[in-house]
C-alpha cells in the first residue's frame, strides 16, 4: 500500500507542527452525538423512512458535525486534537468492528466488491435486514458497561476476514480539518471490542473472540497509518474493559494489553495514542498500562482512586490525562476539590520521575451519557439550575480547571456542588427511612402465601399473563401530547385513556388471558412517569441523552428526597378492575430501575435513595391493594444494569437493592400477590438476588436466550412462581403456537406445573396490534394444549 503523504485540508495545518505536540491542557472522552436538538436522530428516522434522500442525509449529518466542532471551539477546545470526534451514525462499537471488519457471515452481502461498507450497510447491520431483501435480525444490542446506553455486540468467527472495511474515521478526521485545526479521532480499542465480542453462529466451542486478537491488532495497525497519513496528531484508543471485572483476570488482561496497545505503541508509522479507561479505576493495571508505549494515559478518578506512587512508575514518559470531572452525572463539580485532586495528583507524579505540568484534565467517561446543555432548560427551578452541569457546561468546568484558577479545597471535599434548597432534606422522608427495619422487608412464608393466594385468585396450572405495557397506537400518544401541551383537559384526557384501557381488558378477555394488565396507555415511560409523579424529581424539557441509534431517551433528575404526594397509579388500576372479574395486575416500577434510569443526587449513598423510592412505592402498593387489586407488579428490569463492575463491589450493591425493592413490596396481605419482572437474558450472575428479592412470581426474559434462563434456574435454589419469555417482543416475528407449546412442555419439565407461568419477555409498547394480538392468541392456545396433555397424563 502506498501512503498518501499530502491531503485535502492539510494545508491549513503543518503536519510537523502539530504531530508530536502534547495533548491540549483540557479535553473531554467524549461528546454527545444526537445534536441539542435531536438533529441526529430526526435526521435518521427521516432517511429511513424514505422521507429525506441520502444526499439530504448526509447533507444534515456533516451540518451537525460542523455545528459540534464549532461549539467545542467556542466552549475552549480550540487547539487541534482538543476536541473528541464522538460523531457515530449509530453506536462506536459498531463503527470500531466495521473499521476491521468485524462483520458476520450473514451479512457477507452487505459488503461492497471491494470489502467496504457503507452507511446503508452499517444501517443494515444495526437494524437488521427486512424480508424480501434477504431478511436478517440485526446485532445484538445490550446495554454498555454500567450505563443506559446500549451497544451492538460485534459478532465475530476464527474466519471472519478481518480488513479495513470502513474508512470513517479517517474521513471525520479530514472532514474536521476543513472546519478546524482537527479533531482527535476516536476508536474503541482492540481489547474493550473482542471482550464485548460474541463467537458468530457455528464457530466452534472452544472459540473465543480473543483468539482473533493480533489480526485485529493488525488491521488496527493500518488504521492508525492512514490517520497519521492525514495529519492527525493523536488517536484515541477506548479501553474501558480495563476498569471492568472480564472474563480475563489481572495477568491474562496485562498481558493481553501488551500484545494489542503494546504492539500498536510499538509501530512507527502511527499518530500519538491516548488510551482511555473510562467507567472505573484500573488500579494495579496501570503500571502496564504506562508501560505500552503510548503517548498518553487516562484514568477515571471519580470512580476510580489517585494512582498510588508505585502505581505511577513509568509515568515519566507518559503524559497523564485526568479524568477529574464526572461525565456521567448531571451535577456541577466542586471545582476546589477538583483542583486539590489534581494538586495531590501532580505532586505523586513529580515524586514519580513524572512531568507534573503535562497532566491534560479531562472527564470520567464520555459526555455522551448526559444532555447537549442546561441553556436549553427554561424550566427548571433557579437553584436547582446553579448546581447542574450538562455537557457543555463539564467542558466549561474542564477548561477552568486547567486554567488553574481555581483555588484548591480539600482533596476529600465533595465531589459535587452541595445542594442545600427546599426538597433536598425532607425530615418525615429521612425520619421514616431511618425508623425502617427488617421487618417491613418481610411477608408470611412462600408455602403460607402461595396456599393464600392459590384460594383467594383461583387461577388455573400455568397461568398466562403479560408484562403491563400494550402497543402504544398513535391515538394514545397524541392524546398524551395534547394534554402535556394543555391542549386536552384532564377530563378529555381521562377520557381517552379509559376508552383504551377499556379496550385493552375487552381485548384479553377476549384472547382468554387468565391474569390481565392495564395496558399502561398513560406512560410515555415507565420510569419518567414515576418521576413526574413523586417528589424528589425534577423533569428537563431538552435533557436527551442517547439510549442507542436514534433512540433517546430523557432520564429525571433526582434531586432530593423522595416521597410519594397522592396515590399514581390506583385511579387506572381500579377502573381497569371495575371492568372484569379476572385479576388486574396492578403495574409500578421498582426502586433499583427508577434509579438506573434517572440522574440520581450523589450527596448520599444510592442505598439510601433507593430505601426512600423503596417507602415511596410501598404506599402505592398497599393502596392499590386497598382498593381491591389482588396482584401488584414491580418491575426491576434495571437490576443487572446497575450490577458494580468490580465483583467486590457486588454483595453491598446487591443487598441495598434488594431491600430497597422488599421495602417496597412486604407491606401487603400474605393472599396479596406480588410479580417482578427482569429484561436482559445475561442474568445469571442476579440469579441469587432475584431469589432474595421474594417476590411471589418472577417473569423474565428468555425467549432470546433460549434455554438458557432455565438451566440458571434450579428448583431448588428458586422455589417460587416463574414465567420465562416465551414470545420475542423485540422482533415483530408471530411466534406459532407449537413453537410456544414446545418452549412450555421444557419449562413446565424442570420448573413443575404449579409454578410455571406463561408470559412475553417484555412489555408490548413498542409492537403493533396485529402481531400482538396474533401471538397472545398462539400463546394462550399452546397453554390450553398443554394443559390438556396434562390432564391425559393425568388419567392414564
Ligand atoms: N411493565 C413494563 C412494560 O410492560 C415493563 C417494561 C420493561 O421491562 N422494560 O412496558
Ligand atoms: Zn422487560
Amino acid at each position: 500500500m502506498t501512503v498518501q503523504t499530502t491531503q485535502p485540508g492539510q494545508s491549513r495545518q503543518s503536519a510537523a507542527s502539530t504531530q508530536n505536540a502534547p495533548l491540549p491542557a483540557a479535553t473531554p472522552v467524549g461528546y454527545p452525538r444526537i445534536g441539542p436538538d435531536r438533529e441526529l436522530k430526526k435526521a435518521e428516522e427521516a432517511y429511513w423512512a424514505g422521507r429525506i434522500d441520502r444526499a439530504e442525509f448526509a447533507r444534515r449529518a456533516r451540518e451537525l458535525r460542523r455545528a459540534t466542532r464549532t461549539r467545542l471551539a467556542e466552549l475552549g477546545l480550540a487547539a487541534a486534537a482538543a476536541a473528541p470526534e464522538s460523531f457515530s451514525l449509530y453506536d462506536q462499537v459498531l463503527d470500531a468492528a466495521l473499521a476491521v471488519g468485524v462483520v458476520p457471515d450473514r451479512f457477507a452481502s452487505v459488503l461492497g466488491a471491494d470489502g467496504t461498507i457503507d452507511d446503508d450497510g452499517l444501517f443494515a447491520l444495526a437494524r437488521g435486514v427486512a424480508r424480501g431483501k434477504g431478511e436478517q435480525p440485526p446485532l445484538e444490542m445490550t446495554k454498555w458497561f454500567d450505563t443506559n446506553y446500549h451497544y451492538l455486540v460485534p459478532e465475530i468467527g476464527p474466519d471472519t476476514d478481518l480488513h479495513l472495511a470502513s474508512t470513517r474515521v479517517v474521513d471525520l478526521f479530514r472532514e474536521s480539518l476543513e472546519d478546524g485545526p482537527g479533531t482527535r479521532p476516536v476508536l474503541v480499542g482492540p481489547l474493550t471490542l473482542l471482550l464485548l465480542a460474541k463467537a458468530q453462529d457455528g464457530a466452534p466451542e472452544s472459540f473465543d473472540p480473543l483468539d482473533r486478537l493480533d489480526d485485529v491488532v493488525a488491521v488496527y495497525a493500518q488504521l492508525l497509518s492512514r490517520l497519521a497519513a492525514a495529519g492527525a496528531p493523536w488517536v484515541q484508543l477506548d479501553e474501558p474493559a480495563l476498569a471492568a471485572d472480564q472474563r480475563l483476570d489481572q495477568s491474562a488482561l496485562a498481558a493481553a494489553l501488551q500484545r494489542s496497545v503494546g504492539r500498536l505503541a510499538a509501530g512507527a508509522d502511527r499518530p500519538q495514542l491516548l488510551v482511555t479507561t473510562p467507567y472505573g479505576g484500573i488500579g494495579d493495571l496501570l503500571p502496564t498500562l504506562l508501560a505500552t508505549g503510548a503517548e498518553a494515559v487516562h484514568l477515571d478518578l471519580t470512580r476510580g482512586e489517585l494512582p498510588t506512587i508505585a502505581q505511577l512508575d513509568g509515568v515519566d514518559t507518559v503524559q497523564l490525562v485526568a479524568g477529574l470531572i464526572e461525565g456521567r452525572s448531571v451535577w456541577r463539580t466542586e471545582l476546589p476539590t477538583a483542583a486539590a485532586r489534581l494538586a495531590e495528583l501532580r505532586r505523586r507524579v513529580t515524586e514519580a520521575g513524572g512531568e507534573a505540568a503535562a497532566i491534560s484534565v479531562s472527564t470520567s467517561v464520555s459526555l455522551q451519557h448526559v444532555p447537549h446543555t442546561l441553556t436549553l432548560e427554561t424550566s427548571l427551578p433557579a437553584e436547582l439550575v446553579a448546581t447542574l452541569a450538562f455537557a457543555d457546561e463539564k467542558i466549561t468546568e474542564l477548561v477552568t480547571l486547567a486554567a488553574g484558577s481555581v483555588e484548591p479545597g480539600a482533596v476529600d471535599g465533595p465531589r459535587s456542588v452541595p445542594r442545600t434548597f427546599e426538597g433536598v432534606q425532607v425530615p418525615a422522608v429521612r425520619e421514616r427511612a431511618a425508623s425502617a427495619t427488617t421487618a417491613d422487608t418481610e411477608r408470611a412464608t412462600y408455602e403460607e402465601r402461595a396456599e393464600a393466594q392459590r384460594v383467594a385468585l383461583g387461577l388455573p396450572d400455568l397461568p398466562t399473563t403479560t408484562i403491563g405495557s400494550f402497543p402504544q397506537v398513535a391515538e394514545v400518544r397524541a392524546a398524551r401530547a395534547a394534554h402535556r401541551r394543555r391542549e386536552l383537559d384532564d377530563a378529555g384526557y381521562e377520557q381517552a385513556m379509559k376508552e383504551e384501557i377499556a379496550r385493552v381488558i375487552a381485548l384479553q378477555e377476549e384472547l382468554g388471558l387468565d391474569v390481565l394488565v392495564h395496558g399502561e396507555p398513560e406512560r410515555n415511560d415507565m420510569v419518567q412517569y414515576f418521576a413526574e409523579n413523586l417528589g424528589g424529581f425534577a423533569t428537563t424539557e431538552h435533557g436527551w441523552v442517547q439510549s442507542y441509534g436514534s433512540r433517546c431517551t430523557r432520564p429525571s433528575i433526582l434531586f432530593g428526597d423522595v416521597h410519594r404526594p397522592a396515590p399514581i397509579t390506583v385511579g387506572w388500576a381500579t377502573y381497569a378492575q371495575s371492568l372484569t372479574p379476572r385479576p388486574v395486575k396492578g403495574m409500578l416500577t421498582g426502586p433499583v430501575t427508577i434509579l438506573a434510569w434517572s440522574f440520581v443526587r450523589d450527596d448520599q449513598p444510592l442505598g439510601d435513595t433507593a430505601a426512600q423510592v423503596g417507602l415511596a412505592l410501598r404506599d402505592e402498593v398497599t393502596d392499590l391493594e386497598a382498593a381491591g387489586i389482588r396482584i401488584v407488579q414491580v418491575d426491576e428490569p434495571a437490576l443487572r444494569e446497575l450490577l458494580p463492575l468490580r465483583e467486590v463491589q457486588h454483595a453491598d450493591y446487591l443487598d441495598w437493592s434488594v431491600r430497597s425493592f422488599r421495602l417496597a413490596t412486604s407491606g401487603v396481605e400474605t393472599a396479596t400477590q406480588i410479580h417482578t419482572h427482569l429484561c436482559y437474558s445475561e442474568f445469571n450472575v442476579v440469579v441469587g438476588a432475584i431469589d432474595a428479592l421474594n417476590a411471589d412470581v418472577t417473569s423474565i426474559e428468555s425467549a432470546r436466550s433460549r434455554g438458557e434462563i432455565l438451566e440458571a434456574i434450579d428448583p431448588g435454589a428458586f422455589p417460587r412462581g416463574i414465567g420465562p419469555g416465551v414470545w420475542d417482543i423485540h422482533s415483530p416475528r408471530v411466534p406459532g403456537a407449537e413453537e410456544i407449546a414446545e418452549q412450555v412442555r421444557r419449562a413446565r419439565a424442570v420448573v413443575g406445573p404449579e409454578r410455571l407461568w406463561v408470559n412475553p419477555d417484555c412489555g408490548l409498547k413498542t409492537r403493533g396490534y396485529a402481531e400482538t394480538e396474533a401471538s397472545l392468541r398462539h400463546l394462550v392456545q399452546a397453554v390450553r394444549e398443554v394443559r390438556a396433555e396434562a390432564e391425559v397424563t393425568v388419567v392414564a
